[in-house]
């Protein structure tokens, strides 16, 4: 682990050496009398501005963070595994991927047979070998972590593999003879696509409506846009639909523009995999002044914005919150040139739900984490000027805020304080907020199926919500075969 870190983060640290220098860069070429690439921002322009860093520095710091192994690596890298007989890397991955086959079919000079064994688990497999937190779960459970601290890099040979037969526009499965029934899908996120695409391949037609206008649910509009370059996240969705017998509907919500009922009695089985399209709120004073945000929507609108230099960010930023949204919200503040930006998270660090790793990531790009303290109140005029907030202790009665309290600098602020359901149809029985499934994805109406963010089950990553989505689809098959 100790090397893959050193690894990692020696890529990071050449990653945030860049943005130090070109933020110096910004500043110097201010005052440069060449005027070449004259800035009229910098990261110490007061407020919320746009072009804070050199264009060509804004797309240093969006390319690709882990760039892809070529073919001599790729083979290199195969070569430390030790296709463990009982491998704990297939337990440890939530699609059970075959992965010392995958890896000794790389070894061999065959990758597309490789991401066939990746592809017939986790269709998202291009996407998972980016975005999948690999350091705590295959590469964690790897023996050479164990032994040399230092895993097999099986997310690195995983996009070599998906990435190799994408890029020949093969799709490696066919459908079976079409069996006549119908399946609604709800949501065009990795649960939903994983769940259409594997009823698909049974031979069945799937309708699948999505309230947004593109497809890929947070792999289009959540996912750190670094993780995810050049529109990876639409190519993997065209590639998915070659298939066939997919239709895919933009722009329809369940609930406002379809209703469940109706579902019900137009298909064969319904599922849902709408995710978690609420927000929580912060409960503290002043938080309606302009400027305070939803770290997602922050997310969303940076993700769809091709120049980097036209998108506003503040000089000081404050992000409340303790996972993975925090840490992206905060880090890309960072790379569009904020000056300062802090982590607020309300409990002790070893309780945040991002990673040591997402953790340190963040810490390198120049973010200060800051515990122990809960937001009280906003202050500003009609815009956010501070944040005021009040030490915490955790205690075994809960959480309970101190006296003692103190003011950060906040010309825009992040909420990150975690996702909701909204919208779930009347009559489906909720537990914890979420739709209750049992393991197979059935809700508790019966015909309906669930999976991903929105349903009970597995942790909020995008891997799940693929497994969920694959794992539903099936039960759905034998559902509808028994029916026969
Ligand atoms: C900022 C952020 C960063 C993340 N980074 C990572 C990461 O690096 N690695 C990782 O593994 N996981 C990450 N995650 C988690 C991961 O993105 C999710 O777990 C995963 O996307 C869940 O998939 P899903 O299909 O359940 O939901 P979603 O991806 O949310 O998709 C749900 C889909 O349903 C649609 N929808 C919503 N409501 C309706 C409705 N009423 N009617 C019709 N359609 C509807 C939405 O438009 C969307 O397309 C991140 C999450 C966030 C918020
Ligand atoms: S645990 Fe590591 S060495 Fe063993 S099969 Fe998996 S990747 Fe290969």
């Amino acid at each position: 682990m100790l090397e893959r870190k050193v690894t990692k983060n020696s890529a990071l640290a050449i990653f945030y050496l860049l943005i130090k220098i070109s933020t110096c860069a910004s500043l110097g070429q201010k005052n440069s009398k060449t005027g070449s690439l004259a800035l009229s921002n910098s990261p110490l322009t007061p407020g919320i501005v746009a072009g804070r860093l050199p264009v060509a520095a804004l797309a240093d710091n969006f390319a690709d963070h882990t760039p892809p192994l070529d073919r001599h690596e790729a083979r290199v890298a195969a070569d430390r595994c030790y296709f463990c007989h009982d491998a704990p890397c297939i337990t440890a991955c939530p699609t059970s991927i075959d992965i010392p086959l995958f890896i000794r079919q790389i070894a061999t000079g065959t990758p597309d047979a490789a991401a066939k064994t990746i592809l017939a688990q986790n269709i998202l497999g291009g996407m998972c070998a980016r975005v999948c937190p690999t350091e705590t779960l295959c590469e964690e459970a790897c023996v050479r972590e164990a032994a040399e601290g230092k895993p097999v890099e099986i997310g690195s040979l995983q996009r070599f593999a998906t990435d190799t037969l994408m890029a020949k526009g093969v799709h490696p499965f066919t459908r079976a003879t079409p069996t006549g029934r119908k399946v609604a899908v709800v949501g065009a996120g990795p649960a939903g696509l994983a769940c259409a695409h594997r009823l698909a391949m049974k031979g069945h037609d799937v309708v699948i409506s999505d309230a947004r206008p593109k497809a890929g649910g947070l792999n289009e509009y959540g996912i750190a846009s670094y993780k995810s370059t050049n529109d990876f996240a639409q190519a993997e969705v065209e590639w998915l639909l070659q298939i066939g017998g997919i239709t895919l509907h933009h722009g329809k919500a369940l609930g406002r523009d379809v209703q469940l009922a109706d579902l019900q009695k137009d298909y064969d089985a319904v599922f849902l995999g709408m995710g978690l399209a609420g927000v929580n709120a912060l409960r503290a004073g002043g938080e309606e002044k302009s400027n305070v945000q939803n770290a997602v929507d922050f997310i969303a609108t940076l993700r769809q914005t091709a120049d980097k230099a036209t998108l506003p960010i503040g000089r000081d930023v404050v992000v409340i919150g303790g996972g993975m949204t925090a840490v992206d919200a905060a880090v890309q503040s960072k790379l569009l040139g904020a000056e300062n930006v802090t982590i607020v998270y309300r409990r002790g660090q070893e309780k945040m739900s991002a990673s040591g790793y997402e953790q340190e990531h963040a810490t390198s790009a120049g973010v200060r984490i800051v515990c122990n303290a809960a937001p009280v109140a906003v202050h500003g005029d009609a815009a956010v000027s501070e944040v005021e907030f009040a030490y915490t202790e955790d205690t075994a009665n809960g959480l309970t805020l101190t006296a003692q309290t103190f003011r950060l600098k906040a010309d825009q602020v992040f909420k990150a304080i975690g996702q909701s359901l909204t919208g779930a149809p009347d009559g489906l029985t909720l537990s914890g907020g979420k739709i209750a499934t049992d393991a197979a994805g059935r809700t508790s109406l019966a015909g309906v199926w669930a999976g991903g963010d929105c349903a009970t089950g597995g942790d909020d990553l995008t891997v799940t919500a693929v497994a969920e989505g694959r794992d539903a689809a099936e039960d759905i098959h034998a559902h509808l075969s028994a029916r026969a």
